[in-house]
């Protein structure tokens, strides 16, 4: 084959199975009719009539923007005013004690990328748990650093604190700058969220490792944050008068939040007690920005602002999203319900967009859930389930046809 490619570039190829199997679920679709069809690998939010959300608050204020807004350039970081809002639709009530900047981001994608590029070194390896969202592994391939990973579940199972300090003190042996990412609450693809003793564990190990001159980075993957039940901006406060080491970085998306997927917008938002740091974080993630996608989506910017500064608006953005937030705690309800009737053992779910299965072969139990017309994401180790795309009618006998089909392959 003739390759142009340069030699860091060759061989590179995304095999996106989510959107794989989603083009089967799709195909069945036009043979059979949807209301025949199981879609569940979609991670956006659908209605339980399969029609995509969109906030009708976010619609009604994108929509009334004017023209100006929408298509003119914003500045590399961000406006102004967004740093500002971001910073505050994320925190909510637990803003830390610390300082902190904001940057705009494509999305939260695009915030991962920031962080992988300027607070790790070319060889490095960046740390998550076992069970993760895919692109994790392709941003720091693409950026040729490794991606390690450490066990989320323990026996019982929490959160496996053991793996988690394991991994990193070998980490630090051999790197200056340790980062670790953690995606809670409502983690893609299982559900789990770190309990308020599992962050102070972290970050204590953090604190310890600092205290000897080692640079910890916490990444706070919170892109599920908005559908993770009252308490879930808690943990924000622990962030407050770390060791000046200790820098935490936490991506805000927009694409579930504010239902805004496509309009590619998030924010990054570092948080240290030395002034330095952020100052440093400003200038070195707005330069990676000039140098990768230049400026973000203003229209979306302006529609967050709008929608933050505005009470009315704002309160009615919180119940939208609670309802929303509601709707897939029922979803999950049946299917965690009828997994535990028919004898499934899936891992704990609290909260978010999915839930997964554990299985030997998950690749052989979703094919033969082909015969079923139910479409679900084979992972390496298990079974995705898209909580946030099925009708609740639909959630009925998915638990049992997955364990059915698990057995005959
Ligand atoms: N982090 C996780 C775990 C995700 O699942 C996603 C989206 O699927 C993101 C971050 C960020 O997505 P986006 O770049 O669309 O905001």
């Amino acid at each position: 084959m003739v390759s142009l490619a340069a030699p860091h570039a060759k061989g590179k190829k995304s095999n996106d199975v989510i959107f794989g199997t989603s083009a089967a679920a799709k195909a069945d679709i036009q043979k059979i009719g949807a209301e025949h069809v199981v879609n569940a690998t979609i991670g956006t939010i659908l209605d339980d009539d399969e029609k995509i959300v969109c906030l009708p608050v976010v619609e009604r204020v994108f929509k009334s923007l004017p023209m100006a807004d929408i298509i003119s350039y914003a500045p590399i970081a961000g406006t102004p005013k967004y740093l500002e809002d971001a910073q505050a639709v994320c925190f909510g009530s637990h803003r830390p004690d610390a300082y902190t900047a904001a940057i705009s981001t494509t999305g939260g994608t695009g915030g991962i990328h920031h962080a992988v590029h300027n607070y790790t070194s070319p060889g490095d390896e960046v740390l998550t748990s076992d069970w993760y969202w895919g692109a994790y592994k392709t941003i720091c391939e693409d950026n040729n650093r490794k991606l390690r990973t450490y066990k989320l579940f323990d026996e019982d199972p929490q959160f496996n604190r053991a793996s988690f300090e394991g991994n990193i003190l070998h980490m630090a042996e051999n790197q200056e700058n340790v980062m670790a990412i953690i995606n809670s609450p409502a983690h893609n693809p299982t559900g789990h969220a770190l309990t308020s003793e599992d962050w102070d564990f972290v970050i204590s190990l953090f604190t310890e490792l600092a205290e000897k001159g080692k640079h910890m980075i916490l990444f706070a993957d919170v892109a599920y944050l908005d559908y993770a039940g009252p308490d879930a901006r808690d943990f924000f406060s622990k962030f407050s008068k770390l060791h000046e080491n200790i820098l935490v970085l936490v991506e805000y998306s927009m694409s579930k939040g504010f239902t805004m997927y496509g309009l590619r917008s998030g924010a990054l938002i570092a948080i240290s007690s030395s002034q330095d740091v952020i100052t440093e974080f400003s200038d070195i993630n707005s330069f990676t920005s000039r140098a990768t996608w230049s400026n973000t989506v203003r229209g979306a910017q302006e529609t967050l602002c709008r929608i933050w500064e505005d009470e009315k608006l704002r309160n009615e953005w919180e119940t939208e999203k609670e309802e929303y937030y509601k709707l897939i705690q029922e979803r999950a309800a049946i299917f965690v319900e009828e997994a535990k009737e028919v004898g499934l053992p899936i891992l704990p779910y609290k909260s978010g967009f999915f839930i997964s299965v554990p299985a030997k072969d998950s690749k052989a139990a979703c094919k033969a859930l082909y015969d079923d017309h139910i479409y679900l994401v084979p992972l390496a180790a298990g079974v995705r389930i898209a909580v946030c795309a099925v009708s609740k009618k639909k959630m009925h006998g998915i638990a049992a046809k997955l364990k059915a089909a698990m057995e005959r392959t």
